[in-house]
This record gives structure tokens, C-alpha cells and sequence, in this order.
């Protein structure tokens, strides 16, 4: 058992130090957002109080503070990201624009009838309603990767399905319904021989383990920071150096210029270029904070502290009657899914919230994989590096008590 200090962790995030209900607050819905530690809210608070100014426009001593601040956070998503530089990371608002941007600057460029897009079956709405639409816009084809019964990617049919024909592959790295973990590095590499581009959805996987985007070799990443203990807001998109360097901008204004004219404008080169208007200045250093509070814990144990924390959620999910897995993927992380035989997940989410616990019930933003799984929704319990094992336990207790007050 690795030793991880937990309540050394938990002292540094005031908003679990409350009750809800007249119950101490059991967090357990980080897949749809993660608290901030208090390092979190200080940046944010100190960028205010101290340092306020536009970026990347006056000449007056606050707003050089404000750019250098602010380009030290982007080199600081570089380093977490091991990308080759700075000009590589792209601020979005979040996972969803990071996906975006790439379908509104490369694929309404080069998509056309007869290319194929190839996604999987797990897919958040983010990644999969962005590339319909870009499809049904021109002309390209969206083929899914099924799943097998356990939850995990259907390799065999991925391997299928790459063609010629295939120009981009994106997929989540971590389920935010299954909490399966795809092998995103082969994924990426049967891309490569297939001369298809990637994107890799790392909306979820960031929190849990280290991520090494010259290790996976993908052309895109996306991620947000809400769900690193940064703040809503501010999001990532790595792009590879010489692919960004080819894509036009998607909205524009200032900060993306270099030269304008009444009838023309030259472009600031990336990641300028994809960056029109003020952007999140505070929210940046946040993520900034948030990933040197996260790497501390990831080399304090955190990834294996969570593994252990899962372990004892599953193994006392599985004794409880009436609760059944959805998925057992043979990698996960962070997330569990489970449907009540003989109960709707609204009813058991609102008898643990009257106890202080928080769980997410519905379709998590992924319909298609619910429909084909037959199900209308799930009780989704997912980790963070704050919980603990007795929120573990609170939680098993109280949802077996939920359980046998709807099952008479
Ligand atoms: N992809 C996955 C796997 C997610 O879990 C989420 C958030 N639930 C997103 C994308 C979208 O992230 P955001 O709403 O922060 O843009």
C-alpha cells in the first residue's frame, strides 16, 4: 500500500471543508469538475490584486508583468505536456473549443467527399456532435470503432477500419462514462501507417496520469483545466509545430495580427494566431498552479493512491445487490459506471446528495454510446486526489441504504 497523505491534500481545498444536508461534503463527480486548491485560488487572486493588465499590448510595467506571467503559464502547459515548445500550446476555453478549433482551421480546410474520419464508439458529445457536423459539412464520412463487452476499444475493427481513405483519427484517451484507458500510443501509431492525423481527447485522462504528447506522437491533444483543479474557462489544445504553422485562424480580432490594413491583414503566427481577443489571463496562471499542484501529488503516489481507492469502489460495488458495472475495461481510471436493476439512478443521485454526497446521473454527454449499450442513463462516481477511503466507504453505505428504501 503506497502511503499518500490524503487529508494533507484535502486541508488545501477550503470548499470540502463544508456540509451539505448537515453531512460532510462526499465529492465524488471530479470527471465533471475538479475542486481547486487554495494555490489555485491564490494565483488567481494575486494575477488580481497585484499584477491586472491586458496581455501582449501596452508598454507600461503591469501589463509586461501580466504577458510575462502569462507566457510563463503556456511554457508551464508545455513542460506537463513534454511538448517540443511553447509555440505548440494553443489556450482554449476547454476541451470542447480545443476540439473545435481544429475542425473549424484543418478539417473545414481539407475534408472533402470520400474522406473518412474514424472516432470510437465512446466518444464525448464534444468530440463527436464537432466532427458530425464538420462531416455533414463536407462531405467526409464519420466510421466508429465499436467496443467489446468489457468496455474496451475493438482494436481488430480499428485496424479494419483505417484506410487510405482515413484522414483523421480522434479518440479519447480515458472514457468519461467507462473509465476505460485506450492505448492512445498504438492508436496513434496504426494512424501514422495509415498517413491519417490525430486527435487525442485527454478531457479526462490528464488528472490521472502523467501525459507525454512526443511519447504518443499525436498531432492534437486537448484538455481542460477545470478537470486538473484549475479553473472553468481555460483549456489546452497542443498542436504539432509544422501542422499549426498550416492552418488558417477562426476568429479574429486583435491579439492574432501582425499587420492590418482596411483591406488585408497578416497574421500573427501560431499560437497567437488562434488566440483572437483578450484571453483568460487569470484562468492561466490557475492551470498554471493547478499542474504544479498536480504533479506534486503525482509524485507524492496520487496515480497509484487513486488505482487503490478504485479497487475498493469496485470490489464493494460488486457485493451490493441490485448494482450492476458498466464496462470492466481491462485499464481504467478515475470513473465507474453502474445502473441500478431495481432503481432509476435520479432518485438513489438525490438520496446521497440528502446525505452529502455527490454523484453525476444521466447520459454524461455520450447518447450514442448509451443508446447502443440499451441504457437511458448511469450513476457515474468518479475520483480526484482529495477523496478518501472512507468517502469510499460512506458512499457504499449509503448506497446500499438508498437501494433498500426504493427496492421495498
Ligand atoms: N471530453 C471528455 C472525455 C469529457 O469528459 C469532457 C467533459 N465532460 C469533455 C470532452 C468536454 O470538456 P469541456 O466541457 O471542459 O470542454
Amino acid at each position: 500500500m503506497t502511503f499518500f497523505d490524503v487529508q494533507r491534500v484535502r486541508e488545501q481545498f477550503p470548499i470540502l471543508q463544508q456540509q451539505i444536508n448537515g453531512y460532510p461534503l462526499v465529492y465524488l463527480d471530479s470527471a465533471a469538475t475538479a475542486h481547486k486548491p487554495e494555490c489555485v485560488l491564490q494565483a488567481m487572486f494575486d494575477f488580481y490584486r497585484s499584477d491586472n493588465a491586458n496581455v501582449h499590448r501596452s508598454a507600461h510595467t503591469l501589463a509586461a508583468r501580466a504577458t510575462h506571467k502569462f507566457e510563463r503559464a503556456r511554457q508551464r502547459v508545455a513542460d506537463f505536456l513534454n511538448a517540443r515548445s511553447s509555440h505548440e500550446i494553443i489556450w482554449t476555453r476547454g476541451t470542447t473549443e480545443s476540439i473545435n478549433l481544429v475542425a473549424q482551421t484543418w478539417g473545414r480546410r481539407n475534408l472533402q467527399p470520400g474522406d473518412e474520419l474514424l472516432l470510437s464508439a465512446m466518444e464525448h458529445h464534444a468530440n463527436l456532435v464537432t466532427w458530425q457536423q464538420i462531416a455533414i459539412e463536407t462531405g467526409a464520412q464519420l466510421r466508429i470503432i465499436p467496443l467489446l463487452e468489457n468496455g474496451d476499444l475493438d482494436m481488430q475493427a480499428y485496424q479494419n477500419l483505417l484506410s487510405a481513405r482515413t484522414r483523421l483519427v480522434a479518440v479519447v484517451q480515458v472514457s468519461n462514462v467507462l473509465g476505460t484507458v485506450n492505448p492512445v500510443a498504438e492508436i496513434v501509431r496504426l494512424a501514422k501507417q495509415a498517413g491519417a492525423l490525430t486527435l487525442i481527447d485527454g478531457a479526462q485522462a490528464v488528472a490521472h496520469a502523467p501525459v507525454d504528447v512526443q511519447a504518443l506522437d499525436c498531432d492534437f491533444y486537448a484538455f481542460s483545466g477545470h478537470k486538473v483543479y484549475g479553473p472553468t474557462g481555460i483549456g489546452v489544445l497542443y498542436g504539432r509545430q509544422e501542422l499549426l504553422a498550416q492552418l488558417p485562424p477562426w476568429q479574429f480580432g486583435g491579439e492574432m495580427i501582425e499587420k492590418v490594413s482596411f483591406t488585408e491583414t497578416q497574421f500573427s503566427l501560431p499560437p497567437l494566431r488562434f488566440e483572437a481577443g483578450t484571453p483568460a489571463i487569470a484562468e492561466a496562471l490557475g492551470l498554471s498552479a493547478a499542474l504544479d499542484f498536480l504533479c506534486q501529488q503525482q509524485a507524492a503516489g496520487a496515480e497509484e493512491y487513486q488505482q487503490q481507492l478504485l479497487q475498493r469502489l469496485l470490489q464493494g460495488l460488486q457485493q451490493i445487490d441490485g448494482v450492476s458495472l458498466v464496462g470492466q475495461p481491462a485499464q481504467r481510471q478515475g470513473v465507474v459506471s453502474i445502473v441500478l436493476t431495481r432503481a432509476h439512478h435520479h432518485d438513489v443521485c438525490q438520496l446521497l446528495d440528502a446525505q452529502g454526497i455527490a454523484v453525476r446521473s444521466g447520459h454524461h454527454c455520450a447518447m450514442p454510446l448509451l443508446s447502443q449499450l440499451g441504457l437511458a442513463g448511469t450513476l457515474r462516481i468518479s475520483l480526484g486526489v482529495y477523496n478518501s477511503e472512507e468517502e469510499i466507504d460512506l458512499f457504499l453505505q449509503a448506497l446500499r441504504q438508498a437501494l433498500e428504501l426504493l427496492h421495498d
